[in-house]
């Protein structure tokens, strides 16, 4: 058991696999909560219109002495007012690709 309750630095996300990547590094794979709808990001609203996905990686805040990568799916959903648009992470930031700090 990890001491950290890591699912709490990414709402709406749940971690199903956590290993070590290399010696300094961890990859934590996360998946959507079951019940999370995606989020348009224009529209910010709930969309259950999912189109396809694919496996993003980007880099989170360090733990302790170990660089984390996070691998995880994003949504692109067909909204209904927007059209087709990625689905919005709060946690992640779409510029640089990198969560924003809490
Ligand atoms: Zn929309």
């Amino acid at each position: 058991m990890h001491p950290i309750d890591l699912a709490a630095f990414w709402p709406g996300y749940e971690v199903v696999a956590c290993r070590q990547s290399t010696h300094d590094t961890l990859l934590i794979s996360l998946e959507p909560q079951a019940e999370r709808l995606p989020i348009c990001s224009r529209w910010a609203k709930p969309n259950p219109l999912i189109h396809e996905q694919h496996i993003r990686q980007v880099r989170d805040r360090d733990l302790q002495d170990q660089r984390v990568l996070l691998q995880l799916p994003v949504r692109r959903v067909d909204c209904l007012y927007c059209g087709r648009v990625s689905e919005r992470i709060d946690w992640l930031a779409p510029a640089s690709r990198l969560p924003r700090k809490a």
